[in-house]
């Protein structure tokens, strides 16, 4: 048995529903198929959940409208019935939007935003038994249970595995030809049943939590790229594939920025050896990339990372003290209670600097509560460029012509705080 994950991209029309069973179509075996909201519909569910947190009558209705309409059209154009499931589904969401708001934002979004990825796989649920596919849909929101906390759940391992047990693994032992469970990516529930999101483009994580507590042969993220690319292809134009790539090396690109696939997927996989694919949905017959366990390739071609919109900090103790353990653990602290991630940092005998995300208010609010014993230095519009298995080449080209502002080398990892030109 497979997992496959299909991304917004992947479903973001009829067509593209048709070219997912055609994918489909080119297995035998068991599958678990983990699908994210259509297209642009987390974004547009995110607009609704403002909408409506802000008691916005008027732009509830109007972009709710929107949404219905989309995921109507690519109905039609499936040439599928008026669907009941979906209709339901659209009640549902109507009457929680009739609902005045409780003060709790993150629980809303959860409970809102998370109606994208049920529409999505409802609507192709029904596409593929129309086609005469065995297929079961199954509500994630029943299946992976998590901690409390909306918009970044944990996952509850344990339990969840006793839920895909009863259910997934339930259908798939009954005897027969190719099964398909189709699921939601992103979402959850906890304890009190209430529905939970694993945070943005987490998708690719439930496929990997599914394949974890199936004890998977492997799973098949389905991209618009070929593979895991040693570049974002959106800025050079000449991207080489990775072929095959080690977990570690795997999240090694995903902790320094390549969006390719979602950091958390590659631990569960990991601890058991189940390999993952990285695949074109548009050349579906196509090698893509292979993660795995071994580490023998992932020296081979340079890869490189740019992070846009950084921001570089730096913290002197205004009364001239060294920076040691006990003005850093006070640094630290502020830092993870306003949720600040620190993406690179470096510290001399007076000053500890930090390269960090811009999300503005968070920080203004850390660097407030700081400068009471700290002098606070900073520099913003830089971007910050990772080079893994780095050469003087590919260094030169890169930086060239860019004022670096900090510069980090180690054994196999390149680092840049750049202004931007
Ligand atoms: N639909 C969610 C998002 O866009 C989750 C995902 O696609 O992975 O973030």
């Amino acid at each position: 048995m497979k997992v496959f994950k299909f991304g917004g991209a992947s479903v973001k029309d009829a067509e593209a529903v048709r070219n997912v069973a055609d994918i489909i179509n080119l297995y035998e075996e068991n599958l678990v198929i983990v699908v994210s909201a259509m297209g642009k519909t987390t974004n547009a569910m995110e607009e609704i959940a403002e909408a409506y947190f802000s008691n916005d009558t008027v732009n509830t209705k109007r972009l709710f409208a929107d949404v219905i309409d989309f995921h109507k059209n690519i109905i039609r154009d499936l040439e599928l019935p008026k669907l009941e499931s979906i209709e339901k589904i659209f009640n549902e969401l109507n009457q929680k939007l009739s609902q005045t708001t409780t003060i709790n934002y993150d629980y809303e979004y959860d409970q809102i935003v998370s109606f994208g990825e049920v529409m999505s796989t409802t609507i192709i649920a029904e596409y593929l038994s129309s086609i005469n596919k065995n297929c079961m849909w199954f509500d994630a929101r029943k299946i992976i249970q998590t901690s409390n906390k909306y918009r970044e759940a944990k996952v509850n391992w344990e339990r969840t595995k006793e839920n895909v047990f009863s259910n997934i693994d339930a259908y798939f032992n009954v005897r027969g030809n190719q099964k398909i469970a189709i699921t939601q990516g992103f979402i959850g529930h906890n304890e009190k049943g209430e529905t939970t999101t694993l945070g943005r483009e987490g998708s690719d994580f439930s496929a990997s939590i599914l394949a974890w507590c199936l004890n998977a042969q492997e799973v098949i993220i389905w991209k618009d790229v070929p593979g895991v690319l040693n570049a974002d292809p959106k800025y050079f134009d000449d991207c080489k594939k990775l072929n095959k790539i080690s977990f570690r090396e795997a999240i090694e690109l995903s902790y320094f920025g390549a969006s390719v696939i979602h950091p958390k997927t590659i631990k569960p996989l990991q601890n058991l050896g189940i390999p993952l694919f990285v695949k074109s949905f548009l050349k579906p017959k196509e090698a893509g990339t292979e993660i795995q366990s071994s580490l023998e390739n992932d020296t081979l071609i340079p890869s490189f990372i740019f992070k846009q919109k950084q921001i570089l900090i730096s913290i002197s103790p205004k009364d001239f003290s060294f920076i040691a353990e006990d003005n850093l653990s006070e640094i630290f602290e502020h830092f993870s209670k306003n949720g600040v991630k620190i993406n690179l940092m470096q510290n001399s005998a007076i000053s500890f600097s930090v390269c960090v995300d811009n999300y503005t208010s968070r920080i203004n609010k850390m660097l407030k509560a700081l400068s009471n014993s700290y002098s606070i230095k900073y520099n913003d519009g830089l971007e910050l460029l990772t080079i893994r298995h780095y050469d003087d080449k590919t260094i030169q080209q890169l930086i060239a012509n860019k004022e670096v502002l900090v510069e980090q080398k180690s054994r196999h990892t390149a680092r840049f705080v750049m202004k931007i030109d």
